[in-house]
């Protein structure tokens, strides 16, 4: 009879299917790069490749009060925001708690909310002393909100769809800035509303701010997503506005949607298909559903169920907790890689804490090394993206660098390094002139910043 394979017997299959080898990744670019371009010739595609209405880069020279608000998945925030010109700032800020009922609640009714914290915000912050709102002083605000929204100008914007467990009704397919201007009316608020922003933009436009090398942001959250200056004379989509040919405007690309429907491009292996197909959107966010952290853990679970199924792993114990999707989260992954024991005790305590099963010493390296598998493709992925846009822009040869924030690229273990790595792999030496760095604030500062600009503009 044949012998029983070790478990390193079997992680030699997995590192196979899970690698993404130099040539694969400049396939992928290639593909990526012509994506890029559709998306900003043609409306409608699969990824957007949405004009923001944020015209150039910001002077570093901005000054002034400004409030920005950010209605995030699970906190409403308010910042007052100090530019002090030269790329500095001070920012003071209030979290609020948004419940499950706000959400579904009538779209009016939650802008109405964000109104009254606005209120509550603006009154205990006003005084006559430093950091403090002057009374009589009329502030521009700008607000993040990161929903897929269609513009026309940068205070406006039509709300496609709710996404992230938003479910307020009478809001899609209206304009979301007018609806947020009459809950300020309603308050009374000493507020102009001056700018509708995306996460991404505003994390473009701080960190540039901050540091002028940067010309591509990236989130790797929750969800992952990019966006980037472009010339305003290569959108061919929107050259009927007439635009002055000669500016630039930000691009957010939702460049999470590559390769969605059509799964021509990315080598996506049988886990990444029964994740995809048991979510709540299959065959959407194909490129996400790679990368982002609410998936990796996700991807890990699919395979050690398999490994359960096949009698390889746990044999005689009880492992039904493991059959809940979404039960293991991808900090534990972070976790598991960074184990900084020989006998892995962080994953004998999250085996035996969370899901009551024992581990030998030989399925808890191999539970290490399969984290890194599909940590390490995710950040190689990533660079694929990268790498489109700084071909798309012509960046390699002067370099640039990347604003990048969300908890996979601050917490996980070596993502950055493994974004450096693919980006060499993909351009050789000249990809070391790509550096990406932690992003600034982008809901807060940048949203400022933003307001800022258009303040000027105007
Ligand atoms: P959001 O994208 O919602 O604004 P984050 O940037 O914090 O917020 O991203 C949340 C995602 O990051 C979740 O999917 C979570 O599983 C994942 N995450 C949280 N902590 C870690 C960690 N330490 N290592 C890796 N992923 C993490």
């Amino acid at each position: 009879h044949a012998t029983k394979k070790t478990m390193a017997d079997h992680l030699r299959r997995f590192e196979n299917l899970f690698t993404l080898t130099p040539q694969r990744m400049r396939m992928i670019v290639e593909a990526f790069t012509e994506t890029l371009e559709v998306g900003l010739n043609k409306p409608n595609q699969v990824v957007p490749m949405i004009p923001t209405f944020v015209f150039g880069w910001p002077t570093g020279s901005e000054k002034g009060d400004f409030l920005a608000l950010d209605l995030g998945g699970t906190n409403l925030r308010v910042c007052l925001v100090t530019l002090q010109g030269e790329g500095k700032f001070e920012i003071t800020q209030t979290k609020y708690r948004l419940t499950e009922e706000q959400k579904q609640d009538d779209g009016q009714k939650l802008f109405d909310f964000c109104a009254e914290c606005l209120k509550t915000f603006v009154d205990t912050n006003s005084g006559d002393g430093p950091g403090q709102l002057k009374p009589g002083q009329i502030l521009p605000l700008g607000f993040t909100f990161s929903y897929p929204c269609s513009q026309e100008r940068i205070d406006h914007g039509e709300l496609i769809r709710w996404t992230k467990g938003f479910g307020a009704p009478n809001t899609e397919g209206r304009d979301v800035a007018e609806m947020f201007k009459k809950s300020l009316a309603k308050f009374e608020l000493p507020i102009t509303l001056t700018a509708l922003i995306n996460d991404t933009t505003g994390t473009l436009v701080a960190s540039h701010y901050v540091n002028p090398k940067t010309k591509i942001a990236v989130i790797f959250g929750t969800g992952c997503n990019a966006a980037y200056m472009e010339h305003v004379k290569d959108i061919g989509k929107i050259k009927s506005l007439g635009i002055d040919e000669d500016a630039d405007m930000a691009i957010n690309c939702e460049w999470g949607a590559f390769d969605s429907f059509e799964h021509e491009h990315l080598p996506r292996t049988k886990y990444d298909v029964v994740v995809d197909e048991a979510s709540n959107k299959p065959g959407e966010q194909a490129f996400e559903k790679l990368i982002s952290g609410r998936y990796l853990g996700e991807i890990f679970r699919v395979v050690v169920c398999e490994l359960i199924d096949e009698g390889v792993l746990f044999l005689g114990q009880n492992t039904y907790k493991l059959e809940k999707p979404y039960i293991i989260d991808t900090a534990f992954l972070s976790l598991m890689e960074s184990d900084p024991t020989d006998e892995l005790l962080m994953i004998i305590g999250i085996f035996t804490h969370f899901f009551n099963i024992e581990t030998t010493l030989a399925e808890r390296q191999f539970f290490r090394a399969l984290a890194k598998l599909i940590g390490r493709r995710a950040a190689r992925m990533s660079a694929c993206g990268i790498a489109a846009i700084v071909n798309k822009m012509g960046y390699i040869e002067e370099g640039c660098a990347v604003g990048a924030d969300g908890s996979l690229y601050n917490k996980y273990p070596m993502f950055p390094e493994r974004v450096h790595e693919g980006l060499v792999d993909i351009f050789g030496d000249k990809g070391r002139n790509i550096v990406t760095h932690h992003a600034e604030d982008g809901s807060g500062v940048g949203s400022a910043i933003i307001a800022a600009m258009t303040k000027i503009r105007k």
